[in-house]
């Protein structure tokens, strides 16, 4: 079965997720067939489906009309018909062996012999599960987060007789619904997001149980100060305390004191009004004083976040590009661990471990072989130049936020590619530019575009998530449009839909701006409490009149693209069906110039603008002398003479 054989999908399950994964299967385009055990549970899931379909028509996150998507979708108990044609079935019901198994022995019988078996489930073995079939090579798991309309995540894991095939079309069948799919190469306990995720609730329950840290004090400093969306406590409060101590239990794991006592209090979380925060009578979790984040030791919960990594790696798991992947979209990590730890120092990562093995001997604080193995190499982060990841000049890198191609001509084009975030910029798109045009051969590239992936938006800003709770001191948005600023090749914005905040900088930040008539500028920061902070009061002041610019600024509303270009904010307005022909045109000449005059044209505007203009003008016959001497001015003018195109190399 591959992917282009996917037309017929059936969900098993109209639950929490049943229903979540049918309607993003079905806005995908694919026919769908949701099934659950009763007529009113697969009622109240249709009816979910409804009520979320009109949310996401309203915010305009959906191109067809919801009545369109509720086309595609049919709803059955009967098990025999959901599968019958199915080409691929995805089971979303209850989290237990002998209902699973049930259902995947039926599916066997049931489904055409093709089909490919899915499940959602969240810690059960999938080899355990596909074990109920005669086709376990066909089975594979899909975990979806909750709720699969917002969460981008899913991990695509093998059973431990899982083909290839299987599991290479399950990955592109996640990518053909718009969600991003991590490969989870074994059939581990927890995957791996939560197998990552766990220490971040577990070490900071053993450090309060010791009594060396107090629990407002860690949730605000992995807030405050290392950027998580979440303290371990409010978030374990969130989930349910009992689930964080079961799946402990289940694998055989010690359980802190301070978890036992919750659970045994019936102290919960949420759920029971109480868990390590009041809800009931008190603030909840109110951990806010940023004063209270400065002598706690993150580093104990880092470290061993970082070891569970990198047991995954050592043992062919997963990537650290896919972990890094699966902690940002799954457990919205402001940067994925392996990033993380290649900053801090694999080492002193290491050296952390080794300590606390040493004091407490558990076998929780042992490290991880590979993360040795990478510490004896010498392999020990970004200062070295290697760690979990390759840094320097010829480091490959596989980049997952943008799309890019060179071609024959010279031209390097960048795609933005954060569909579901309609291109926003975050922290690995900002520093995957930088390491692209950093490294990029100039020899080979003579013009670079960016434009952005889907047809919404060239980038609709910038995820501000990552940055909230970092110290203040830390920020550092701007390394990115520097380098955009400073490539010594002439760049150019493609603009097709919104073009805001940080994605607005990242365009005024290029030399050229072409758009089409349906797009919109804007600077909406001010709305957040913010202003642009990528250079946009900046360039947009020396580019604009100062009223216009502060008119952007000031009241953060769009303006469409035929008054972006006559403020002179970008070269074109045109309509769609001329855009690809203007942007053309522009290209050529880019990319058949003669790229050391370029430079110099692009160096002494970008310098001579901020300066008076006699030092401009300085500028302007140093270059002017330096390419006098040079063998494109040379070919430049035997061509003119000749009457024919010139062909510049650079030299
Ligand atoms: P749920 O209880 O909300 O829904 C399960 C549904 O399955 C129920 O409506 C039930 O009636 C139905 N059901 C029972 N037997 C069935 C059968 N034989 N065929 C079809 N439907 C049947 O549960 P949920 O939260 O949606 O979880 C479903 C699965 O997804 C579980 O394996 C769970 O571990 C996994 N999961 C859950 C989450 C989460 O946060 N809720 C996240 C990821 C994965």
């Amino acid at each position: 079965m591959t992917i282009e054989d996917i037309d017929r999908v059936a969900v098993l399950g109209a639950g929490s997720m049943g229903h979540g994964i049918t309607e993003v299967v079905a806005i995908a385009g694919y026919q769908v067939t949701m099934r659950d055990v009763e007529t009113d549970l697969v009622e109240d899931g249709y009816e979910d489906i409804e009520w979320s379909l009109e949310k996401l028509a309203e915010k305009d996150r959906i191109d067809e009309a919801p009545a369109d998507v509720l086309k595609r979708i049919e709803t059955t108990t009967d098990l025999e018909s959901a599968v019958a044609e199915a080409d691929l079935v995805i089971e979303a019901a209850p989290e237990e062996m002998e209902i699973k198994h049930d259902i995947f022995s039926d599916l066997d019988e049931m489904t055409p012999e093709d089909a490919i078996l899915a499940s959602n489930t969240s810690s059960l073995p999938i080899t355990d599960i596909a074990a109920a079939t005669d086709r376990p090579e066909q089975v594979v798991g899909t975990h979806f987060f909750n709720p699969p309309v917002k969460m981008d995540l899913v991990e695509v894991i093998y059973g431990d007789e899982t083909s290839d095939a299987t599991a290479e079309t399950a990955y592109e069948f996640v990518e053909s619904i718009d969600k991003t799919p991590i490969y989870v190469r074994k059939d581990v306990r927890g995957f791996v997001v939560n197998t990552v995720l766990g220490p971040f609730g577990d070490e900071a329950a053993w450090m309060v149980s010791e009594g060396v840290a107090d629990i407002r004090e860690v949730d605000a400093t992995m807030v405050h100060e290392r950027g998580y969306p979440m303290g371990p406590f409010e978030l374990s409060d969130m989930t349910g305390i009992d689930i964080g101590y079961h799946v402990r239990k289940e694998a055989g794991q010690p359980v802190p004191p301070i978890v036992e006592e919750k659970v045994e209090a019936d102290e919960l979380g949420q759920k029971t009004g109480i868990g390590y925060y009041d809800y009931e009578h008190g603030d909840g979790a109110d951990y806010v004083p940023e004063d209270a984040a400065e002598e706690f030791d993150w580093l104990r919960i880092e470290a061993r976040i970082v070891n569970e990594a990198a047991d995954l790696i050592g043992n062919d798991v997963a990537t650290p590009e896919a972990i890094d992947t699966g902690l940002r979209l799954g457990a919205g990590f402001p940067e994925g661990p392996c990033r993380r730890a290649d900053k801090i120092g694999l080492d002193t990562v290491l050296e952390k471990l080794e300590t606390l093995h040493d004091e407490y001997g558990e076998e929780r604080y042992e490290p991880s072989a590979y993360l040795r193995e990478l510490v004896d190499e010498g392999r020990t982060g970004e200062d070295a130049g290697a760690g979990f990841y390759e840094y320097g000049d010829d480091a490959e890198r596989d980049y997952t936020t943008i799309n890019v191609e060179l071609d024959d001509e010279g031209l390097l084009s960048v795609e933005l590619d954060r569909t579901a975030r309609m291109n926003a910029l975050n922290q690995d798109m900002m520093d995957e530019i930088v390491h692209l045009l950093e490294n990029a051969d100039l020899e080979e590239v003579r013009a670079v575009t960016f434009e952005g992936a889907g047809d919404r938006a060239f980038s609709a800003g910038a995820d501000i998530t990552g940055f909230a709770g970092i110290d203040p001191h830390e920020v550092d948005v701007t390394p990115v449009f520097r380098t955009v600023n400073d490539f010594p090749r002439p760049t150019l914005a493609k603009i097709d839909g919104y073009c805001l905040g940080g994605g607005h900088e990242l365009a005024l930040a290029c030399d050229l701006r072409v758009a089409t008539e349906n797009s919109a500028f804007g600077f909406p920061e001010i709305d957040l409490g913010l202003i642009p902070g990528g250079g946009g009061t900046q360039r947009a002041i020396r580019m604009l009149s100062e009223a216009r610019a502060k008119e952007l600024v000031f009241r953060g509303n769009r303006i469409d693209a035929e008054t972006a270009e006559e403020w002179g904010l970008i070269n074109r307005a045109v309509p769609a069906d001329e855009f690809d022909d203007t942007v053309s045109e522009f290209v050529d000449d880019l990319v058949s110039g003669p790229p050391v005059a370029l430079r110099k044209a692009k160096q002494v505007m970008n310098e001579g603008r901020d300066q008076d203009i006699s030092a401009g003008l300085q500028l302007e016959a140093q270059a002017f002398g330096l390419l006098l001497s040079t063998d494109d001015m040379m070919e430049g003018a035997e061509a003119f003479m000749a009457d024919r195109e010139p062909e510049f190399e650079g030299k």
